[in-house]
């Protein structure tokens, strides 16, 4: 796969933009412990960064892949067939468990663990991100809250690049579904940085709020929170 992925950006960026030279594109594999692509366009070069996980992935996943970075990069829309392969692909079974096995040997380093008792914070980021941002956002550092706070959920910390989810809900009795909620709001702020407008600050833009309707289980996981 290696030898073949940088022709293969180059057509994928041909279709993408036909009046465009092809810049220069530097493709590598890195060992993200999660599945996580990058792509970043520095001095008019393409750098582009795939997670080691899909190296042995087959030749139609690599190939939606760079249309979805290439895509993404310059605002034209996402083909769907192709966005959908790749989703399957990373969702499935099997790479779950590989993402999993990764993650196991690569975090044991790490001294701050998104794993909890009951669920693990940086799979449930991983998941959300292959379902709803074809693995595009690039994962800050994922942990439960040191004390049982409950006035705060969860919150994204910019200075820290981190996302803190209150230690509440790291129990079995807590669905997860409203886990995920909570996460996947906190994704939406790292997406949709607070804009300033005139002299207001707009954290859960429009934008925002609609985003945040195409979690399928909202009304669920609103519920269980104002049960609590
Ligand atoms: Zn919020």
């Amino acid at each position: 796969m290696r030898d073949g992925l940088l022709p293969l950006f180059q057509e994928s960026y041909r279709e993408l933009r036909p009046r465009a030279p092809v810049p220069e594109i530097l493709v590598e594999f890195f060992a993200f412990a999660n599945i996580n692509n990058t792509i970043r366009l520095r001095e008019g070069r393409l750098l582009v960064r795939l997670s080691d996980l899909l190296e042995g992935a087959p030749r139609q996943v690599v190939e939606a892949m760079a249309h979805i970075l290439l895509a993404k990069m310059y605002r034209e829309p996402v083909d769907r067939a192709r966005a959908s392969h790749y989703r399957r692909y990373v969702s499935s079974h099997y790479m779950t468990q590989k993402a999993h096995l990764v993650r196991q040997l690569r975090g044991r380093k790490r001294i701050h663990s998104a794993e909890g008792r009951a669920y693990d914070l940086a799979a449930i980021f991983d998941e959300l991100n292959a379902r709803f941002f074809d693995g595009l956002l690039d994962r800050p550092q994922m942990t439960w809250s040191s004390e049982r706070a409950r006035n705060r959920l969860g919150h994204y910390d910019p200075a820290h690049n981190a996302i803190v989810i209150s230690r509440v809900f790291d129990h079995p009795r807590v669905p997860r579904y409203a886990v995920e909620y909570i996460v996947y709001h906190e994704m939406l702020h790292l997406k949709h940085p607070v804009r300033f407008e005139g002299s207001r600050r707009s954290v859960h833009s429009r934008e925002f709020q609609a985003e945040e309707r195409r979690f399928p289980q909202l009304q669920a996981a609103k519920n269980f929170l104002r049960a609590l």
